[in-house]
């Protein structure tokens, strides 16, 4: 998976039939709520859109998540692009290089914490 941090939003939204962005939002609100604490911001916003070949999600800002429209196809890698991404925002004024020592101690944590079950 690939994942960028902090790259300026240049694509457009995506139109997507199958998982709305209000399904997108209830997801994050429950993985925040099983995972993070509710810890995260309530009002972030996350979101559909068509993102470089490369990309299946990024973290813009510590308010927003942009998920692929390819994933919609894939709950599972979807659910896991969200975690790494709230990852991401969890420790968005913490950690410098975005995947480095401090990030992938959390995902450990996290995976040793059961949130990747069944979606590796
Ligand atoms: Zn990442």
């Amino acid at each position: 998976m690939y994942c960028a941090v902090g790259v300026p939003a240049l694509t457009r939204r995506a139109r997507t039939r199958n998982i709305s962005d209000s399904r997108l939002k209830r997801l994050y609100l429950q993985l925040n709520k099983e995972w993070f604490g509710n810890k995260l911001p309530d009002d972030l916003v996350i979101r559909w859109a068509r993102l470089d070949k490369k990309t299946q999600a990024e973290a813009t800002s510590p308010k927003l998540i942009r998920i692929d429209a390819a994933l919609r196809k894939w709950p599972r890698t979807l659910k896991f692009a969200i975690i790494h991404e709230m990852a991401h925002i969890e420790l968005w004024h913490v950690v410098e290089d975005h995947h480095g020592d401090t990030w992938q101690r959390r995902m450990l944590q996290l995976a040793k914490a059961g949130a990747f079950r069944y979606l590796w």
